[in-house]
């Protein structure tokens, strides 16, 4: 088989450097394009060495000048707190890198994947989310420069799909957690697990009603690779995440435990915007992917545990010399 030439954008992320890492595994050539406004140069370090691997820092924003055989596009902040620093930033990230991945793809005839999320359903009055509920979303708060971003990125996916031929698929993410999410980045699992860690407040927002499905980063890359490589005429939207839900304060609950620390949980204010609740139904992935989600949430924290605990015990073992 002819070895690819993958390029993923945001390949220094969180997602993005599971990704490559598994791409590379599989015999391709990997480009990775990141700007690292939230990822990292530690989460792709190990890969430096494969003459498979190649990192360009570039933002997306710029034109991008590569020749490749599929796209992944992932390049753009996730959590809350990164892509509202900056949301007009955000904002552009996901439309104009969205045109500029697409006109890639169009000039070198490659398959591209674009990294859509559950956040598409916004604050969801559907409950479970199947692909066909088109959403709740407030188009002019603090959650929409993400949101309504990558609502229009799936537009541009579609119309240069049927205008332009582009061999376009769309996966939406739900909540994905695992090894390499950043300790001050604001998600509910890292920061739920830090706390823990440091013996510090856990800090739920709102009353903890609230739910998520969470899916191991593992699970999610196999589904990504999967979808990428499904048969031509399947674009989606498909729905990628564990339909296991719980609710925020079940979750603290778990991880005190799981990490037997002495943290108290404290209530702080809910966001606004903030989704009440999130399941997604993944039939669609089932039946075109043959894909579904092999580790319970349980599993996945034990990982991601003990991530966070060698992380934090090499930090401090640099700061004490
Ligand atoms: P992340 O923040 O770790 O990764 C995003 C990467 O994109 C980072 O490496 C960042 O530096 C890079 N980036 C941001 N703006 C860029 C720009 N203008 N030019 C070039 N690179 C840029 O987040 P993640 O959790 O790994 O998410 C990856 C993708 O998956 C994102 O597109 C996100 O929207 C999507 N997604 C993630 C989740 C989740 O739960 N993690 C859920 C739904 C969708
Ligand atoms: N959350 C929380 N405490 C935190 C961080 C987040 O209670 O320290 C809540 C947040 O309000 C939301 C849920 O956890 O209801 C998931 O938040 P996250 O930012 O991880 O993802 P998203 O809201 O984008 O799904």
């Amino acid at each position: 088989m002819k070895r690819k030439r993958v390029l993923v954008t945001g390949g220094a992320g969180f997602i993005g450097s599971h990704l490559c890492e598994k791409l590379l595994e599989q015999g391709n050539d990997v480009v990775c394009m990141d700007n690292l406004f939230t990822g990292q140069k530690d989460n792709i370090r190990h890969l430096m060495d494969n003459p498979y691997f190649e990192f360009i820092r570039q933002d997306i924003l710029e034109d991008i000048y590569v020749e490749c055989d599929q796209i992944y596009n992932l390049a753009c902040p996730a959590s809350p707190i990164h892509y509202q620093y900056d949301p007009i930033k955000t904002g552009k990230t996901s439309v104009v890198g969205a045109l500029h991945t697409l006109g890639l793809a169009k000039r070198c005839h490659a398959r591209i994947l674009q990294a859509s999320t559950s956040e598409v359903y916004g604050d969801p009055e559907v409950h479970p989310q199947p692909e066909s509920y088109r959403g709740s979303v407030n188009p002019n708060g603090i959650r929409s420069c993400y949101d309504e971003g990558k609502r229009m990125a799936e537009t541009l996916f579609f119309d240069y799909h049927r205008q332009h031929g582009v061999d376009i698929k769309v996966i939406r993410i739900f909540n994905t957690y695992g090894p390499r999410m950043r300790s001050d980045d604001g998600r509910v699992v890292s920061n739920f697990i830090v706390q823990a860690l440091r013996g510090q407040d856990i800090t739920i927002y709102g009353d903890g009603k609230q739910t998520r499905s969470f899916c191991y980063v593992d699970d999610l890359v196999d589904g990504m690779i999967r979808m990428m490589n499904s048969r031509d005429d399947f674009t989606g939207p498909v729905n990628l995440g564990n339909p296991g839900e719980f609710t925020m304060l079940q979750l603290a609950e778990m991880i005190i435990y799981m990490t037997n620390s002495k943290s108290k949980i404290v209530y702080l204010p809910l966001p606004q915007d903030d989704p009440t609740q999130r399941k997604p139904i993944i039939d669609l992935a089932k039946k075109e992917l043959s894909w579904e989600p092999s580790i319970p949430l349980e599993e996945g924290l034990v990982k991601t545990i003990l991530y966070f605990r060698e992380t934090m015990e090499k930090d401090n073992a640099i700061n004490f010399y």
